[in-house]
C-alpha cells in the first residue's frame, strides 16, 4: 500500500532519506582513553584531546573501529579497507577544537541496506550510502546557572557512527520501521545501545515531495536532531503537508535546516543553504588512513550474532510461527532468546503466543523489561506443562501465570498451595449435575427443544467448582444425564 497525501491539485508522494548518529559502544572516546558512561558529574570524563588542548595528538581507538566494521557487515556493506579522518571546520561553542574529526571522502563502511517487515509479512529494502566515524560535540547549558552558559565536555570526543540512508522512505511510517529495525540490528551486534533517551541515537531526517507519478526528486528539507520514533514521524508528515501547500500556492521549497518544535508540533526554519556552513574538509594530519586487512574483517564477521533477519527466518521455519509473531520475538535479542528457551521445552506456538500476549501484557504493565521478567522460561514452560496435561484449563493457567508473575513461584507450587487443579474427577462433579437437573426443571425442558442449552448447565457447573473443572470433561457426563431427564 502506498502512502500518499491529498492536496488542492492532487496526489502527492513523500520522499525521505535519513542521517542517523547512533554513539559507538566503547568504553573510551574515539581519539582518547576517557570514558564513555552517561550521567557522569559534568567534565568528569575529559582527555586534553577532548578538551582541544594546543598541540594533543588524538590516536584512534581500534574498538571503536571494529564497532563500526561490525556495524556495515550488520547491514550488508561494503567495507571500506582504506578510510581518511579529515577536519570537518567550523566555529561552535561545544566544539572546542573549532573543527570535527568525521570522515568525508573515504568513509569506513559504503553502500549497505535494510530490510524493512511491513504490514501484511511483505518487506522492503532501503539503501544504505556510507556509514562514517565522527567525534560527538560537548553539551552547553544555559538556564543552569543566571547570566552565564556552562559547558560540560564529557560527550566530547564519544565515537559516533553517522548512518546514511538512501532517500527511499516513502511514509512516516516507514521512516519509525527503518529507524527501529536499524535500533534493533545496533542492539543485536551490540554496537550502540539504541537509548533515545540519552541522546545515543538520534535522526536528521531528509524530506521532500513530488506528485504521484512524476519522475526525479524535488528540493528537500533537512529536519535536524530528532530524537523519538514518535516525532519521527510527526515532523516528517507535518513537512511533508507544508511542502504540499507551499507548491499548491504557487510557492517554491527552498533547501534549508529546519527544527521540530515537539510541543508545537511543528518545523521552523534554522538555516537557508546561502547560511551553509563550507566545512573546508582536508585530511587531519595528525592521522593516518586506516587500514584493514581482509583477516580483521573476516574475524569480525565470523563474530558476528544470529541477525534479527536470519532469526526471524528460522522462527518461521523450525518453529511454525506466523510472521509476525516472530517479528514481535526478534525485535529484541532478549526476548528472542527467552523464547527460545521455553520453545525448547514446550510447544513452540503456544510458547510464541505466551510470550507475545500474557507476558507480554504484564510486563508492559509493569513496565518492565524482559530481563526482569519474575517468570523464568523455565517456569513458564511448566505452566504451559500444566496446560497441556489438562491440570489446569485456559483461564486457570492465565489465573496461575499472574500469581507467577506477582510472587515468582513456581507454578506447580501455586497450583498445589492453592488447590488450583483442573477437576476432571468426575465422581467429584456427578452429584453438582444431579442436583442442577433436579433444581431446574424449566431449563431442561429448553434443552430438549434446543440442544445448545447444554452451554448454561456446563456454565453452571463450572460456576459451581469456581471454574476448576474440565468443561469437555463436564459436558460427556452431563449431556446423557440431560437427555435421560
Ligand atoms: P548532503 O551531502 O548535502 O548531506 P546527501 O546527498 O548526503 O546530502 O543526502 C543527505 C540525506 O538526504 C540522505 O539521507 C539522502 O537520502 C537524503 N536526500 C537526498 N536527496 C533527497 C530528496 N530530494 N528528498 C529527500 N531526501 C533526500
Ligand atoms: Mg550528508
Amino acid at each position: 500500500m502506498t502512502y500518499t497525501i491529498k492536496g488542492a491539485t492532487g496526489e502527492w508522494e513523500v520522499v525521505c532519506g535519513l542521517e542517523v548518529h547512533a554513539q559507538v559502544t566503547s568504553e573510551a572516546k574515539l581519539f582518547s582513553g576517557a570514558a564513555t558512561v552517561y550521567g557522569g558529574a559534568p567534565n568528569s570524563q575529559v582527555s586534553p584531546i577532548d578538551a582541544g588542548m594546543p598541540g594533543m595528538l588524538p590516536v584512534v581507538n581500534r574498538e571503536c573501529v571494529a564497532q563500526a566494521v561490525r556495524t556495515g557487515l550488520g547491514l550488508e556493506a561494503e567495507i571500506n579497507k582504506v578510510s581518511v579522518f579529515e577536519r570537518k571546520n567550523y566555529f561552535y561553542p561545544d566544539l572546542p577544537q573549532g573543527y570535527q574529526i568525521s570522515q568525508y571522502q573515504h568513509p569506513i563502511v559504503g553502500k549497505g541496506e535494510i530490510h524493512l517487515d511491513l504490514e501484511g509479512g511483505d518487506t522492503k529494502t532501503v539503501g544504505i550510502t556510507r556509514l562514517h566515524l565522527e567525534q560527538d560535540a560537548g553539551k552547553s547549558m544555559h538556564d543552569a546557572q543566571d547570566g552565564a552558559s556552562l559547558i560540560d565536555l564529557n560527550r566530547s570526543g564519544v565515537a559516533l557512527m553517522e548512518i546514511v540512508s538512501e532517500p527511499d522512505i516513502r511514509s512516516p511510517d516507514e521512516a519509525v520501521l527503518y529507524m527501529r529495525k536499524l535500533r534493533t540490528i545496533l542492539r543485536y551486534l551490540g554496537t550502540c545501545d539504541g537509548n533515545m533517551e540519552e541522546g545515543s541515537l538520534r535522526c536528521d531526517a531528509n524530506v521532500s515531495v513530488r506528485q504521484v507519478g512524476e519522475d526525479g526528486f524535488r528540493t528537500r528539507c533537512e529536519i535536524k536532531n530528532v530524537n523519538s520514533m514518535r516525532f519521527v514521524a510527526r515532523a516528517i508528515e507535518y513537512e511533508a503537508k507544508r511542502q504540499i501547500e507551499l507548491y499548491e500556492q504557487g510557492g517554491d521549497v527552498e533547501q534549508e535546516t529546519r527544527l521540530f518544535d515537539s510541543n508545537k508540533g511543528e518545523t521552523r526554519s534554522m538555516r537557508s543553504k546561502e547560511e551553509a556552513h563550507d566545512y573546508r574538509y582536508f585530511p587531519d594530519p595528525d592521522l593516518l588512513p586506516v587500514e584493514l586487512t581482509d583477516d580483521e574483517i573476516e574475524g569480525w564477521r565470523a563474530g558476528l550474532p544470529e541477525l534479527p533477519d536470519a532469526k526471524k527466518q528460522r522462527f518461521i521455519d523450525d518453529f511454525g510461527l506466523g510472521a509476525y509473531d516472530a517479528g514481535v520475538l526478534v525485535a529484541e535479542r532478549a526476548t528472542a532468546d527467552y523464547f527460545e528457551a521455553v520453545a525448547a521445552k514446550a510447544e513452540p506456538k503456544a510458547a510464541a503466543n505466551w510470550c507475545i500476549n500474557e507476558l507480554g501484557g504484564l510486563l508492559n504493565k509493569a513496565g518492565k523489561g524482559i530481563e526482569q521478567s519474575p517468570i523464568a522460561p523455565d517456569q513458564l514452560a511448566a505452566l504451559l506443562a500444566l496446560l497441556k496435561d489438562g491440570t489446569l484449563s485456559g483461564k486457570l493457567a492465565k489465573d496461575v501465570f499472574a500469581l507467577m508473575f506477582e510472587t515468582g513461584d513456581d507454578p506447580q507450587k501455586i497450583v498445589k498451595d492453592r488447590a488450583l487443579e483442573q477437576v476432571t474427577d468426575m465422581s467429584s462433579i456427578e452429584p453438582i449435575i444431579d442436583q442442577l437437573i433436579k433444581d431446574n426443571p424449566g431449563q431442561v425442558e429448553t434443552y430438549k427443544k434446543n440442544p445448545k442449552v447444554i452451554g448454561w448447565f456446563t456454565g453452571q457447573v463450572m460456576k459451581a467448582t469456581g471454574g476448576k473443572a474440565n468443561p469437555q470433561a463436564v459436558q460427556q457426563v452431563l449431556k446423557p444425564k440431560l437427555d435421560a431427564a
